[in-house]
């Protein structure tokens, strides 16, 4: 059989290694990346990077490499890809999982301001703070390219590229993360606010206990959801379990 995964999340690494290992030697594992970070860390198996050209592409793809199913590892918010995802895998009659690792809660002491998007992010800022800790990666930098009066810290693998704010300091860093360097971030540059997305996961968690403990608001964009009718799971080890159920696996 032949497994396509679409990745670029540990958890997608996490899902080919545990498929690499447990599925039969005759099975194929393929991650497929978009190729926006310049070195990834690559998953075993096959890999191929790049777009697919739309849902069209996509489906085509699956089609002619023979894939029997297709897992959608992808970030909680690669939103288009997850879309295409579903229409290909229906045109195609491929089955179809999403593995998304589940997103965060507020704790008690928690000071988190939902919003719908980056551009809402960008509206709420100057009522809550001055020094900005902007963790939603370089590619969305232009929606925060206005607020001329607001300092900002990013964060990102790779450089960002303009349109982005006037004041910015860039971070050139890749999780996981510790409490004990978010905390020292925060102190260090002043931060009085942080913005995420709601990605979930342990590895970039910390920043969210470091603005707690400095009792300083987080601005949290919601995921955007699922697509309709696909099925989802919470860990790669699920995902697996899904596979070995659905094509009557053994070892
Ligand atoms: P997106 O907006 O959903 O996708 C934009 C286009 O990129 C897609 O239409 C597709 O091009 C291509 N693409 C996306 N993921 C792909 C994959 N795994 N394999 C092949 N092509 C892919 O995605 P994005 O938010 O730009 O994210 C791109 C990648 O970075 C994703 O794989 C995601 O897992 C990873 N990532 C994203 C975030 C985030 O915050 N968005 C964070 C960490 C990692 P075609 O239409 O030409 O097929």
């Amino acid at each position: 059989m032949h497994v396509l995964v679409l990745g670029g999340t540990t958890e997608a690494r996490r899902l080919a290694e545990l498929l690499v290992a447990e599925l039969p030697a005759r099975a194929r594992v393929t991650s497929s990346l978009a190729g926006r970070v310049a070195s990834p860390r690559l998953p075993p198996g096959e890999i191929r990077v790049g777009g697919f050209g739309g849902a069209d592409g996509l489906a085509a793809w699956l089609r002619t490499h023979q894939v029997d199913a297709l897992i959608d590892a992808t970030h909680p918010f690669a939103g288009t890809i997850s879309f295409n995802a579903a229409a290909a895998a229906a045109a195609a009659h491929v089955p179809l999982l999403a593995l998304r690792r589940p997103g965060w809660a507020p704790g008690d002491g928690d000071d988190w301001h939902p919003v719908g998007s980056l551009t809402e992010a960008a509206l709420a800022l100057p009522g809550l703070g001055r020094r900005v800790f902007l963790t939603t990666g370089r590619m969305g930098l232009a929606a925060f390219a206005g607020l001329d009066d607001l300092w900002f810290l990013t964060r990102s693998v790779d450089a960002p590229e303009s349109p982005h704010p006037v004041r910015m300091r860039v971070l050139l860093d890749r999780g996981p993360f510790t409490l004990d360097g978010e905390r020292e971030l925060i102190r260090r540059h002043r931060i009085d606010v942080v913005v995420t997305k709601d990605s979930g996961g342990a590895a970039t968690a910390p920043k969210l206990a470091a603005a707690r403990e400095a009792r300083i608001p987080v601005v949290v964009v919601r995921r955007p959801p699922v697509p309709e009718g696909v099925a989802v799971v919470a860990t790669p080890g699920l995902a697996v379990t899904w596979l070995r159920e659905r094509f009557d696996l053994q070892g």
